[in-house]
């Protein structure tokens, strides 16, 4: 059981993920394709703050290894659907 299940782990998700494992909560990330989103298909970033020009995939990976490393379970599957159980 997660604290927070997170869908999908392009920038978005994994900067999700790392906010919530640094409050201790206990986090899942699903993925369905490659981790970074469409970083991996852009073959070069030029406005990361930080980095004057990065391959994607790197990036992509760097971010990767970071959230990993945080404790995250990165669970390889796509979402197919998402009940409602309870009002809130
Ligand atoms: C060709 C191209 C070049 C770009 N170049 C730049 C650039 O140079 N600089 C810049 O700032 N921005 C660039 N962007 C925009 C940038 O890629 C996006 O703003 C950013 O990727 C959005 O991040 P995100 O995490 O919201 O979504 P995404 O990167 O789209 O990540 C969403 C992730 O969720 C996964 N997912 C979706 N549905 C499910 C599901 N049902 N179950 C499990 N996983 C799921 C997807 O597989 C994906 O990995 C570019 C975009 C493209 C297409």
């Amino acid at each position: 059981m997660y604290d927070v299940l997170i869908i999908g782990a392009g920038p978005a998700g994994i900067s999700a993920a790392i906010y919530a494992l640094r409050n201790n909560l206990k986090v899942g990330i699903l993925e369905g394709e490659a981790p970074g989103g469409k970083m991996v298909f852009t073959a070069t970033i030029e406005n990361y703050p930080g980095y004057e020009s990065i391959n994607g995939p790197d990036l992509a990976y760097s971010m990767f290894n970071q959230v990993m490393n945080l404790g995250v379970n990165y669970l390889a599957f796509n979402a197919e659907s998402l009940k409602k159980e309870n009002d809130y």
